[in-house]
Order: structure tokens, then sequence, then C-alpha cells
């Protein structure tokens, strides 16, 4: 046996191709970064690391400096941000690894300074990108605290020096409400951001890249906004798409229907979803009417039906939510899935498609013949996201390019 009867096909031209197409949508403003924190969002940076760099990625995004690591492994020319930057006992392997680490507080400029120091690096050869809370208060420094006025945080820009082994090489913030359709959150984002360059701008540096927009900004057309922004300080813009690469398209606030961007209806026909997540049946048994299927006996047959036990369970990520809620696909047909999820398999009612067999391929995630299950479907169902869809499969399914 060469896989486990749980398995997830990444398909990389797929991939590739999204990433050309976004592309399109980020000239002539702005380069794109792809995003693979997570696995590549559990579609495996093993497989989607090399293929984005062979459709020009020069950029990667990854959550922690592990991440990091594995991407500088992959990749040896790609550059690789840290979004989470490094943690204490970390900035050696940024250095050694050639990270770009995101910085916003002092003990992570001194982490970045011993390290380079011990390295003996040379001035300015460790570049960092700073990152700005304009509003979302998860990470970053505010403009507030970033002037020269302000003290003890206030003097991060100060660290900045000809003789650091440091170098502001990029200033970056996080979209919060970039899905929502009147903007407003946004526009004030960027007007803190804005308020936080022209302080970076007074402390005399000179940052080249102004890192800014996730997917849904992408998507929505504001490439040529936030490049506006970049070009009065005179930096480039970078944009960082993660979701739309691997094919799913963010869900916009309702009322931006109508009157939907040209960027948002081509998305939608060039954009395909790399990965399909599969199982097989592992056997095929008729019940009577009245008996009962799983733990705790939650289904009962109220009529003779014919059941399939499929090999994916809810430690593969086959939601256990799922449990008389949801259904596969079984020969391109709906079949429904009863009783509990267990650990490592599950039950469908095939009653209504023929000629079911040991054997046969079932979808999880993905199409068969003229049926599709979306990250979407999932996501409903179970009341999350799709990229909390895609982190959760279990890494115990095996990732394998098709
Ligand atoms: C995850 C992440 C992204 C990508 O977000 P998507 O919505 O998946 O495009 C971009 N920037 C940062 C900082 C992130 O953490």
């Amino acid at each position: 046996m060469t896989i486990r009867s749980c398995w997830v096909e990444i398909c990389t031209r797929t991939l590739e191709e999204n990433f050309r197409f976004l592309l399109t949508l980020a000239a002539p403003h702005a380069e794109l970064m792809a995003v693979l924190k997570a696995d590549a969002y559990g579609h495996s940076i093993t497989l989607c690391g090399p293929a984005v760099v062979r459709a020009g990625a020069r950029w990667l995004g990854v959550a922690c400096v592990e991440e990091g690591v594995a991407a500088r492994a992959l990749c040896p020319e790609a550059r690789v941000l840290v979004f989470c930057g490094a943690f204490p006992g970390q900035g050696a392997a940024v250095v050694r690894h050639d990270l770009t680490a995101v910085v916003w507080q002092p003990w992570q400029l001194d982490e970045l300074e011993g390290a380079a120091r011990a390295a003996g690096i040379a001035a300015g050869s460790v570049p960092v990108h700073l990152e700005i809370d304009t509003g979302m208060s998860r990470q970053g420094i505010t403009p507030e605290n970033l002037g020269p006025e302000g003290a003890g945080v206030g003097a991060l820009l100060g660290r900045f020096t000809p003789e650091s082994p440091l170098r502001l090489e990029g200033v970056m913030t996080h979209l919060f409400a970039a899905d929502e359709a009147d903007g407003r959150v946004t526009e004030a984002q960027l007007g803190l951001l804005d308020e936080a360059l022209g302080k970076v701008k007074a402390a005399g540096l000179d940052p080249e890249w102004l890192n800014v927009g996730a997917s849904a900004s992408l998507l929505a057309g504001e490439a040529a906004r936030i490049a506006a922004l970049g070009a009065r300080y005179g930096m480039k813009t970078m944009m960082r798409p993660g979701l739309a690469l691997y094919g799913v398209i963010p869900d916009f606030d309702p009322q931006f229907e109508p009157q939907e961007p040209p960027s948002m209806t081509a998305a939608r026909s060039q954009l395909h979803p790399v990965m399909q997540w599969k199982t097989r049946v592992a056997g095929v048994r008729s019940i009577s009417a009245g008996a009962v299927v799983g733990y705790n006996g939650t289904f009962v047959a109220t009529e003779p039906m014919r059941l399939a036990l499929v090999a994916a369970g809810y430690a593969d990520g086959l939601d256990r939510r799922f449990g008389n809620r949801f259904s596969l696909l079984v020969h391109g047909a709906r079949a429904p899935l009863v009783g509990r999820i267990s650990m490592d398999m599950a039950v469908v009612d095939v009653t209504e498609i023929e000629g079911v067999e040991p054997g046969d391929e079932v979808v999880i995630l993905g199409t068969q013949g003229g049926e599709t299950i979306t990250a979407f479907d999932h996501a409903e169902t179970t009341g999350t996201i799709p990229w909390e869809v895609f982190t959760r499969i279990g890494a115990r399914v095996p990732r394998v390019a098709v």
C-alpha cells in the first residue's frame, strides 16, 4: 500500500496558475508574497513552496520561525517573512536561515541584534519589517507610540541607527475588515498607516516596502489604492494573499455583490481550488429497519438501507459535527453521513447509489461527477471559515501532488 486510504491531492499546476492570475491583479502596483503559513493552509509547504517559486514568487510568508526554517530549506532563493516574529532564543535561527522577522517590540530588536552581533554580521544586514497596529489590537505598534515624543516604546525607531545590524526594510499592517463592502474600516486603517509612515520618514528612515493587504484586498482591487499610499513615501508595495492562492475566494459582505469590481468577477472564473480531499469505501453492508448506526445509536434506520464504511474519521479532520448533517460524494452523488463520526471512520448511506463497492473513491472536499463539495460547504455546516477547514485536516493525512 503506497498511501493510506484517506489522502489529500494537491494540484501544484493549479496553484501556479492561481499565483500567476493574482499577479495580474497586483500588476503594476504591487509585488505578491505567497502566504504559506500553517503548512500552506494544510496544503503542504513541501509541495506548495517550490510550486509558487516556479510561478514567480520571490517572497514567502510564514507564521513562525519553525515554518521559516522549513520554507528556507525548500526555497533557498526566496525571501521569507516571519509574521509573528522571533521569540526569545530564536534570533540565531532567523540570522542563520536568512529569515526576515516582523518586529514591533523593543525586546524583539534586542533578540535579533544580539544574534546578529554574535554571528559577526555587518551593520544594516539583517532586514526587518515593522508592524503597525492600525486598529486590530493584535500585533504591531500604534502610530501614537511610534513618534519621537513617545517615551519607552516610542524609542523603537531610534534603534535603527547606522551602526545597528538591523535594517528597517519594510513597514506592514494587517487589514482586518477588507471584506466589508463600505470600506470604512480599511479607510481608517490606511489613515493610521499614513500617520505611522510620516513618523518613520521623520525619523530619517527610508524603508523600501509597504507591506499591506491579504486576499480580500487584492481581490477587491485595492492594489492601486495601497500602492498610491506607498508611492507618496517612495515605497514599493507588497500584498500577501493566502486563501486566494489556494483557489478560494473569501466571502464578501453581501452588499458588495451588485457592484462587484471586475477583479472579483475575473477571480471567480480564473481561480480554482488546489486541494481535493478523498477517502475510500472500506466495506458495504445492508441493515434492516430498526438498526442503529454508530456510537450511541444516534441514527436509526426506518427502512432497510445500504451503508458504506469510509476510511476517514475526526482524527483525519472529518469534523465530528458532520454526523447526521453532511454528505460525501460517492459515484458522483451525495451520500449522507449517518450516525456519529468515529475517530478513524465514518458511515454513509448509499441506499440510493448503485453498485458501491469496497475500494471506491469517496470525495470529502472536491468534485466527483457533476457534484462539488467546497470548503464553504464544510465551513457552513460547522460554523467556521474555509481557512480553519483547511488547517484542521489531520497531520496523518498524506498530501500527494497530482
Ligand atoms: C494569514 C495572513 C495573510 C493571508 O490572509 P488571507 O486572508 O488568507 O489572504 C496575510 N497577512 C498576514 C499577516 C496573515 O497572517
